[in-house]
């Protein structure tokens, strides 16, 4: 389960708008910022004052991107948001000009009842709705994996966070006592392995003479991110199995499947 943020803080930051500073919502930092462009990858940025958004193409403080995306980039707002990262439910207006719209709405729909009685299943948000983010098989845009606090930069943030508190790379029991089995649920999504991304990110894996190289904790990941079986062990592996789980591969198996199951 991702973890949900207790309450909703609306974070303020200093930044390059007109009023000086931004409203980024309920977006936990770090963010990571747009490569050829302006802003964050999966967050809108608004101004404090006049509550114009950013257009993460050319900068420019608007109330509304539709015309401007169509007009000044030749694009579709879908096809903005997926550039960004955006979920494809985010509003490319201010909270202004919503408040004014839902606010017609409303009044709309006391006065016509029998217009807008077909619930919610039709115009894409009820059960049918393919663009939700959690839906099987479907990548999560980067902002609702952004909420949730982690996107790979948050997950990296925790770690090195973790890394100074403990003095060492921390191993996949340190991450799951620190930040709960979800999160290390996350990281096998996202990189197939704790090993992996230590590797991606310039981190080497726990082993020394303090840690040995093979340890239980070695074993389960390996099964966590492949089939439990004899072929996937090197020659040494194979060896240092039972040293570590006595039964051989179908303790093993028992340890990874207890994992599984926990996360
Ligand atoms: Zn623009």
């Amino acid at each position: 389960m991702p973890y949900y943020p207790k309450k909703i803080v609306l974070n303020k930051i200093k930044y390059n708008s007109p009023s000086g500073f931004v409203n980024v919502g309920k977006y936990i930092p770090p963010f990571e910022k747009v490569k050829k462009g302006f802003g964050y990858m999966g967050v809108i940025v608004e101004d404090y004052e006049s509550g114009k958004l950013q257009c993460h193409i050319c900068g420019e403080w608007l109330q509304m991107f539709n015309s401007h995306l169509a007009q000044t980039h030749k694009m579709t707002s879908n096809e903005y948001r997926k550039k960004f990262g955006l979920s494809i439910s985010t509003a490319l207006r201010s909270k202004k000009l919503r408040l004014n719209q839902s606010a017609v709405m409303i009044k709309l729909m006391k006065e016509h009842p029998e217009r807008f009685n077909n619930k919610f299943s039709h115009n894409g948000f009820g059960k049918g709705n393919s663009y939700a983010g959690n839906r099987k098989g479907k990548q999560k845009a980067e902002e609702t994996v952004n909420k949730y606090g982690v996107c790979d930069l948050q997950i990296m943030d925790r770690i090195l966070k973790l890394r100074d508190k403990l003095g060492k790379t921390p191993t996949l029991i340190d991450i799951k006592k620190e930040y709960g089995a979800g999160f290390v649920g996350h990281i096998h999504k996202r990189y197939g392995s704790y090993i992996k991304l230590c590797h991606e990110n310039g981190m080497i894996p726990v082993h020394s003479s303090l840690n040995p190289k093979y340890s239980k904790e070695y074993f389960i990941e390996k099964g966590l991110s492949n089939e439990v079986s004899h072929r996937i062990l090197t020659i040494n592996e194979g060896r240092a199995l039972y040293k570590y789980f006595k039964g051989g591969v179908n303790e093993w198996k028992k340890a990874v499947e207890k994992i599984k199951n926990e996360n």
